[in-house]
């Protein structure tokens, strides 16, 4: 990291034990994707190279929940799917945290049907909403970085020792390119 080489190798640091185990746990988020549809495909897209999620410590996908504390959940979720959905959250060690990537996983998108879940906070805890069709890998980026800087905070953790869902949704950081081409719209058709 090369803090070795700006410190002494003789000195002694002294800092509180909560800062040095929030910086382990930002530093080494591990998520877990549940990507159904082709905001998954963003999601992959964000750990490749070109994005680089390794830049945050956070590109080691597992998918065994046990050994994740970061759910990412990207796509719709059907009725019949969200019952696994629940399990696998279950089966994650506290602490852990919920990303919800894209329209279709915070609001059932496009697909208001009944065999779409319309928001999968009616069943698990979301902390934190990325929006768009599907987000692109900046947003998800800034939505994980979001989760890293409340679990820097320490706020995660209430007086009852239950933690509390964040409940923040990302805005997109970067503008929107104007129209390329100009459009005119027939009225006579
Ligand atoms: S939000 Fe859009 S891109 Fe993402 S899963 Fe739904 S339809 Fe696909």
């Amino acid at each position: 990291m090369g803090i070795e080489t700006a410190l002494p190798t003789d000195m002694v640091l002294t800092t509180q034990l909560q800062k040095v185990l929030n910086w382990a746990r930002r530093s080494s988020v591990w998520p877990m994707p549940f990507a159904t549809a082709c905001c998954g495909i963003e999601l992959m897209a964000t750990a490749s190279s070109r994005f680089d999620l390794a830049r945050f410590g956070a590109e080691v996908m597992r998918f065994s929940p046990r050994q994740a504390d970061l759910m990412i959940v990207a796509g719709r979720v059907s009725i019949k799917m969200m019952p696994v959905l629940q399990r696998i959250y279950q089966q994650m060690a506290e602490p852990k945290w919920v990303l919800s990537m894209g329209a279709c996983a915070s609001t059932g998108g496009v697909f208001d049907t009944y065999a779409v879940v319309q928001g999968i906070d009616q069943f698990i805890p979301v902390d934190v909403y990325v929006p768009g069709c599907p987000p692109r890998p900046e947003t998800l980026m800034e939505g994980i970085m979001t989760i890293q800087q409340y679990i820097d905070q320490d706020r995660l953790v209430t007086k009852d020792g239950k933690r509390r869902p964040l409940q923040v949704a990302i805005e997109p950081t970067h503008a929107v390119a104007s129209q390329p081409v100009e459009l005119t719209v027939n009225a006579s058709r």
